[in-house]
């Protein structure tokens, strides 16, 4: 391995979806030189587990303008690394067994209107046709978003990286950042498993990680580690069509998406597991502590009312993995009250592909001194005041906000 730099204008700690995305639009935009710092491979960690939703559709304007920034980045990557990216334009279609769950596509349909989504009700054949593993009678109102899209998250990460690398940024695995250098409240550079690099400014985009190197400082970021689940089906058939839309059922707080002509579906917890991010290993690829399947066997019944054909098929594959999650749904980004130099992006709440180019282009204008094209207030790490983010009490409230999640 070539040595590292002595000093960059900004480094990144985590090769993540986050990471190479604040790498790839710092360094396109010309602020300086990047070094990004990753211990392991890029994108192995929570980036290369997600269910790949990219959902644009989301209740507040800043969210909705990171997720509609992460589509025009993925145009943007095509375009630089003139290649496609396999983004599946398929739609969503939110379909209500009950009323409460009719209410809430009565919601998103006004949000959509609102927004200038693109929106349109569908029948309960006309929803069935396009997910034929639904059962048609229990199909009480179906709400389609056509411009809903799902993308290879591993690709996706990746692509922001190698587009990183084709505007002069370094991106490094294999080195692990282990401490903060800081003088007189402010960091400055930091210690590596290959030798200290001064920064101008250092991103912290390391995930359920995010703060640890932060030492009392990161002890309030208001997020914790949660797990997500999703599991996918023994068999291919033709219920399963591969141009189907991404299905979310409220009912179960379940959504679905073909996989290679299975079918991959995702289902929230009643209670989540929450995991104290000081005591998880560095490589949580596969995370499972075994305990899982309940969520699943949970919503069978009701699932197996609303789609026979999911039952019968049978389960291959189980994942398990960890996101972040805040008590209030909004992420972590920006700086640490008493603490200069260093900003955090962390606490996507699940959403961190869908966001992942808004935090991006957010975090590389914060970096080099920009304001923001989101107002980042909303999202500031010290929002919640003095809290202790390793405390039972928090934990559960994280927990809570990730078993209370209705969107994709
Ligand atoms: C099962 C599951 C399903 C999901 N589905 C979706 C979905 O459909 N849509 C969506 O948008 N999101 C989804 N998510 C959430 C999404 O995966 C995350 O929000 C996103 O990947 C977070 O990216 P990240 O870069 O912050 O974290 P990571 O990908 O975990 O990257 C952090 C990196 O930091 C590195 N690191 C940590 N500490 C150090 C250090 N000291 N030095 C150097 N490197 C370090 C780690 O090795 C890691 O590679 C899902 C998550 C899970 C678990």
């Amino acid at each position: 391995m070539k040595p590292l730099p002595p000093n960059a204008d900004l480094i990144v700690i985590g090769g993540g979806v986050i990471g190479q995305s604040v790498a790839w639009h710092y360094a396109r935009a010309g602020y300086g030189r990047v070094l990004l710092l990753e211990r392991g491979m890029p994108a192995a960690q929570a980036s290369s587990q997600a269910a790949a939703l990219l959902t644009r559709l989301r209740e507040s304007a800043e969210l909705m303008a990171f997720t509609r920034r992460t589509d025009a980045a993925i145009d943007e990557l095509e375009a630089e690394l003139g290649e496609p990216l396999d983004r599946r334009r398929s739609g969503q279609l939110h379909v209500a067994a009950s009323e409460t769950a009719a209410d809430r596509l009565q919601q998103l349909a006004s949000l959509a209107a609102r927004t200038g989504e693109p929106w349109e009700w569908l029948g309960a054949s006309a929803a069935q046709r396009l997910a034929p593993w639904l059962a048609a009678d229990a199909i009480r109102q179906a709400l389609l978003l056509p411009a809903e899209s799902w993308i290879d998250p591993y690709r996706l990460a990746m692509a922001y990286g190698r587009a990183a690398r084709g505007h002069g940024a370094r991106l490094q695995p294999g080195v692990e950042v282990t401490a903060l250098q800081v003088e007189r409240e402010r960091v400055v550079g930091v210690e590596t498993t290959r030798g200290a690099v001064a920064a101008g400014c250092v991103v912290d985009a390391s995930g359920v990680w995010a703060g640890l190197l932060a030492g009392p400082y990161g002890g309030s970021l208001p997020f914790a580690a949660v797990r997500s689940q999703y599991w996918i089906t023994a068999s291919a058939t033709p219920k399963f069509p591969l141009t189907m839309p991404v299905v979310l059922l409220p009912d179960l707080g379940l959504y679905a998406r073909p996989e290679l002509g299975a079918l991959l579906f995702g289902v929230r917890e009643s209670r989540s597991a929450v995991f104290d991010a000081r005591t998880l290993p560095h490589d949580i690829e596969g995370f499972d502590t075994g305990d899982g399947w309940p969520a699943l066997a949970g919503i069978a019944p009701a699932l197996a009312r609303l789609s026979p054909t999911l039952i019968e098929v049978g389960i291959r594959h189980h994942v398990s993995g960890l996101s972040t999650y805040t008590p209030d749904g909004r992420y972590v980004l920006g700086a640490l009250p008493g603490l200069d130099g260093l900003l955090v992006a962390s606490g996507c709440c699940g959403s961190g592909v869908a966001a992942s180019g808004g935090i991006g282009q957010a975090l590389a204008e914060l970096a080099a001194g920009r304001t923001p094209f989101v107002d980042l207030a909303a999202f500031a790490p010290a929002r919640f005041g003095s809290i202790d983010r390793f405390s039972p009490d928090w934990l559960s409230r994280c927990g809570a906000a990730r078993a209370g999640k209705r969107g994709g």
